[in-house]
């Protein structure tokens, strides 16, 4: 049988420094698990700009349109900054979530133990937490019509539109439930019924979709709480299921819960291709980091757990995604600490590479 296939973006800034990381991880799991894969490179953001005058080829879209899943590294950097919208490097990210229809995205919240210290709360909230968001991503206020700034009696009138059709809201239900089979079969989810009739629409969507998830406890929250909830009590929670604009606010929230940008993973999800496979792109939450490209000071922890994302979602390869994590927690325990993890007692930072060194030690200690 053919290697599944993957099509690797490092993009731009640290994305490429963090990407050799993962490439070194890759290698290791083809060499010492029998588990290879066909890798293919190619350009997005402004790489691509630079090449081709856009910030995603035509070929390139095809590409990740073919392969068994995207990993992508980060885009953007000041040298874009004033590039027209259309071509701004973050298009090329936009036009693959689009054109894969990439609905789902999932953001893990999960505190290691070694960095429980990190987080603003007390250690006692957030040690050992471990919470799965997944947000609708390519529906909802950020796409919806009518859209757009116009004069109303002399007046300047910005609009926006909060839209979902029920399929949109089901469809990633229905990812969210079968994660929470697969986790701790607890689901909540999150809108504003009380005051959005999408939220309205929303909860009943859910609740109906619930009937095929009988195993799984679903809960409903309005929004607003659950952020006070996230930042109160976060581990009462699973999986949480929301729309793209609160999404995009309570997983940043959630994501800080658990310290550094450097340690942050996500993965998009689509639906299933031919060979039962969802479309996939995972990538790291953090962006290209320009103050430090270039030093060797990237932590390479959030692109290398996005990858462990992929062997747990697009390959089915759970005990390896378990073992890549592993690893990391394991070196994290040990001390292995990147320049934005040091603690104020202070120490010599591990480069880029000497983590990535580090990660891979663990991981022949694993066999
Ligand atoms: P950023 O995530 O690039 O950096 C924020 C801060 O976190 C910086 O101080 C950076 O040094 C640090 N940081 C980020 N990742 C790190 C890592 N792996 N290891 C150690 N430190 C890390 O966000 P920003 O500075 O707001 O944006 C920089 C550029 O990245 C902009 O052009 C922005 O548009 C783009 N961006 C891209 C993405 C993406 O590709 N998905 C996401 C966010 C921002």
């Amino acid at each position: 049988m053919a290697n599944p296939s993957l099509l690797i973006l490092a993009g731009d800034g640290i994305g490429p420094e963090v990407m050799n990381e993962v490439k070194r991880i890759i290698d290791w799991f083809g060499a010492k698990r029998d588990l290879a894969f066909d890798v293919s490179e190619d350009l997005v953001g402004g790489a691509a700009y630079d090449k081709h005058g856009v910030p995603l080829h035509d070929d390139t879209m095809a590409k990740a349109q073919s392969v068994d899943a995207v990993l992508l590294g980060a885009v953007g950097g000041p040298k874009y900054d004033d590039l027209d919208f259309s071509v701004k490097p973050e298009r090329g990210l936009l036009r693959l979530r689009k054109e894969m229809d990439l609905f789902a995205n999932l953001r893990p919240a999960q505190c290691f133990d070694a960095l429980a210290d990190f987080s603003s709360l007390k250690k006692d909230i957030v040690a050992g937490l471990d919470i799965m968001i997944v947000r609708e991503l390519t529906s909802g206020v950020y796409f919806g019509e009518p859209r757009g700034i116009h004069m109303e009696d002399n007046m300047r009138v910005g609009i926006n539109t909060q839209r979902y059709t029920e399929a949109e809201i089901e469809r990633g239900a229905r990812a969210a439930f079968e994660l929470a089979m697969k986790r701790g079969k607890k689901l909540c989810s999150m809108e504003k019924a009380n005051v959005m009739e999408s939220g309205i629409l929303w909860r009943d969507v859910v609740t109906e979709v619930h009937r095929d998830y009988p195993e799984v406890e679903l809960s409903h929250m309005y929004a607003d709480n659950g952020a006070m909830q996230l930042v109160r009590a976060p581990k009462q929670f699973d999986v949480i299921y929301t729309d793209n604009l609160f999404g995009d606010i309570l997983s940043d929230c959630a994501a800080m819960l658990t310290g550094s940008l450097g340690m942050l993973p996500s993965a998009s999800l689509g639906l299933p291709m031919a060979n039962g496979r969802p479309k996939a792109m995972y990538e790291p939450v953090h962006g290209s980091a320009p103050d430090i490209t270039g030093q060797g000071k990237a932590n390479p922890i959030a692109c290398i757990l996005s990858f462990a994302m992929a062997l747990r979602y697009s390959f089915d390869q759970g005990a390896e995604a378990d073992r890549l994590e592993a690893a990391i927690e394991k070196v994290l325990a040990d001390g292995a600490r990147t320049a934005d993890l040091m603690g104020p007692e202070g120490g010599t930072p591990l480069s880029t590479t000497q983590m990535g060194d580090v990660i891979l030690s663990a991981l022949d200690e694993s066999l």
